[in-house]
């Protein structure tokens, strides 16, 4: 309904005014000085009239008036009526335009509110503020784009806003952090404001004077806070926006060159929150699309754990299936937005922005996903799209570099992790069990398909490749949480085992072994048996990487040596 060009109260840098338009005039409610400024951001030429709503006469209400009315004088030359909302008020309004600002009489007109006949205007609302101003201080009425609003300029009582305050209606008011005689305490009106939005009134909080502690204090009762207009274009919100994008490429850059950034993870979670401030978004998430799995997953979202779910499912999967930029601004009435996630976790979506990400070859391999952008008017299709181009592109490369490492750390045929995979665990997930005497321990078993070979004379190639699927999946499914199985090579496994000693590890390797040994298996339309032997060893990290497989090896070929299907310590 209205906007706002600063919510703050008198000792705040913005102080509180709003706006709102119908029918090609612009209707302000107040105009201090901060807001005077803002408005040279506004084509004002492109308004019939401008009217302005004055509250009461205090200098964080009005002092931007004498200078609108300047400017309006001699460079704009749009006609501008001020609005007393009483006899008295029009008195001392006239009093300080016209002999203290020094503003002519012709350049603007001073009403009484009884005399402004417009459709958005119903009637201003008598309040209690601070006593040298008593009579003075008034709330306003409104009716627009056909709904009330209610709007209580200062106060310190809600009382004469009572009766005008209607389920369904929008109402503006004031509060602040600390308890004085002149305005609403927060914590006061926590109750009341909880009434009111019981009742679906919209309620906006404005003239504040300590935003992290009212948000604090109100944060259960659905309130939110007036929507500041957000000119993106001004100097110094772009100065506060790319100070917040390079804070986090900084960030990014410090932490890939400590090393802590783990493997892509953590680029994702820069980049995701790169696109969050970048357009002023309440959340952010990257999603990955696994074709193969028909899977989209999130490699880094703000405020939700990791999600899973099907590709035809959600804007996302519609940005990806249509190739295409997704905005909605009601997103509760696109038959793609999945509303159960918010009815599970309670948090509301008004506004979702997906942009899907290609790779070098333009394959569409993931997509940005923005929520909740601040203010009232939602994304916009123009502008929002152009600033995540920067975050989506970046993500882009990030997420193709990440799949290409994955992929090299795996093997095709079985799905397992290969060497270059273990020696990158090794860097990172088992490095705290490298350091001798560190009280840590872990065993590993290196594994070998009895007569292999035989398996691919016999059936041929592609019966062979099932068997090493067979197996790689047995071995695989035999993991624990801390245990992991790698193909080493040909038809040979290497599993890794944490904090386990070489009786866990003989165990397990015992079990898969009696497990194989007892396995039909269908390898290319035929039924066959195969065995392995094993060869264990509890890690020495006082040795190499490689002269602990070295021994685990020569474990092994006693196995071999020794019969076959078996384990050997
Ligand atoms: P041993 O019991 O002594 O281990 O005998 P083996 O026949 O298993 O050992 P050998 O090293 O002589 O033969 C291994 C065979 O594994 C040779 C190679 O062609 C086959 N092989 C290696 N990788 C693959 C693969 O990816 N697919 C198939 N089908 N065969 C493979
Ligand atoms: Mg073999
Ligand atoms: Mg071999």
């Amino acid at each position: 309904m209205l906007s706002f060009l600063g919510r703050g109260s008198a000792f705040a840098d913005e102080h509180n005014s709003a706006y709102f338009e119908s029918d090609g005039d612009l209707i302000l409610i107040d105009c201090p000085m901060s807001s005077f400024e803002k408005l040279n951001d506004f084509n004002l030429t492109l308004f019939n009239h401008i009217y302005v709503l004055v509250t009461h006469t205090h200098g964080d209400h009005v002092s931007g008036i004498g200078m609108l009315i300047d400017l309006l004088q001699f460079s704009v030359k749009t006609p501008i009526t001020i609005v007393a909302p009483s006899k008295e008020v029009e008195g001392d309004l006239f009093y300080l335009l016209s002999r203290i600002e020094g503003c002519g009489d012709s350049w603007y007109e001073l009403i009484n509110s009884e005399d402004l006949d417009k459709d958005w205007f119903v009637c201003p609302i008598r309040t209690v503020h601070t006593l040298e101003l008593s009579g003075k201080c008034f709330g306003y009425c409104l009716n627009v784009d056909g709904k009330r609003v209610v709007y209580t300029g200062d106060t310190n009582t809600l009382e004469p806003f009572e009766k005008y305050i209607s389920d369904d209606c929008y109402l503006y008011m004031e509060v602040s952090a600390y308890k004085s005689p002149v305005h609403l305490y927060c914590v006061d009106v926590l109750e009341k404001i909880k009434e009111y939005t019981s009742r679906n009134v919209h309620v906006y909080l404005m003239h504040m004077d300590d935003e992290k502690r009212i948000a604090d204090v109100i944060k259960d009762t659905g309130a939110m806070f007036a929507p500041l207009k957000h000119n993106d274009f001004t100097m110094e919100n772009t100065g506060r926006m790319l100070d917040g994008i390079f804070d986090i490429t900084d960030s990014l850059y410090n932490d890939m060159c400590k090393n802590r950034t783990d493997d892509h993870n953590l680029l994702f979670h820069y980049l995701t929150d790169l696109g969050k401030t970048i357009v002023d978004a309440d959340r952010a998430s990257f999603w990955k699309w696994d074709k193969r799995k028909g899977e989209l997953w999130t490699m880094s979202a703000t405020g939700v754990d990791k999600i899973v779910i099907p590709d035809t499912s959600g804007l996302v999967g519609k940005a990806l299936r249509n190739k295409s930029i997704v905005i909605t601004n009601d997103p509760y009435s696109d038959p793609d937005f999945n509303k159960e996630i918010d009815m599970k976790t309670g948090y509301r979506t008004k506004s979702v922005l997906v942009l899907p990400v290609a790779d070098i070859n333009g394959d569409f391999i993931g997509a940005l996903q923005l929520i909740n952008k601040s203010g009232e008017a939602g994304f916009d299709i123009e502008v929002d799209p152009k600033k995540l181009s920067l975050a989506a592109l970046v993500c882009g490369i990030a997420l193709e570099s990440e799949t290409f490492l994955e992929d090299s750390h795996h093997d095709k045929l079985t799905g397992l992790k290969n060497r270059m995979g273990f020696y990158h665990d090794f860097s990172k997930k088992y490095k705290d069990y490298l350091i001798p005497d560190s009280g840590k321990q872990m065993s590993i078993f290196i594994s070998d398909i009895d007569k292999f070979k035989r398996v691919n004379d016999t059936y041929g190639h592609n019966a062979g490749d099932d068997v090493l699927r067979f197996a790689a999946n047995l071995l695989e499914e035999s993991c624990g949480e801390k245990e992991n199985i790698y193909r080493w090579g040909g038809e040979e496994f290497v599993m890794v085992m944490r904090d386990a000693g070489i009786e866990d590890c003989v165990k397990k390797a015992e079990e898969i072994r009696v497990k194989l040994m007892e396995s039909d298996i269908i390898a290319d339309g035929n039924k066959l048996n195969c065995t392995m032997s094993f060869g264990c060893k509890l890690f020495d990290p006082a040795k190499s990487i490689e002269e602990n497989i070295a021994d685990a090896d020569a474990k092994l070929y006693t196995a071999k040596e020794t019969g076959r299907n078996r384990v050997c310590e």
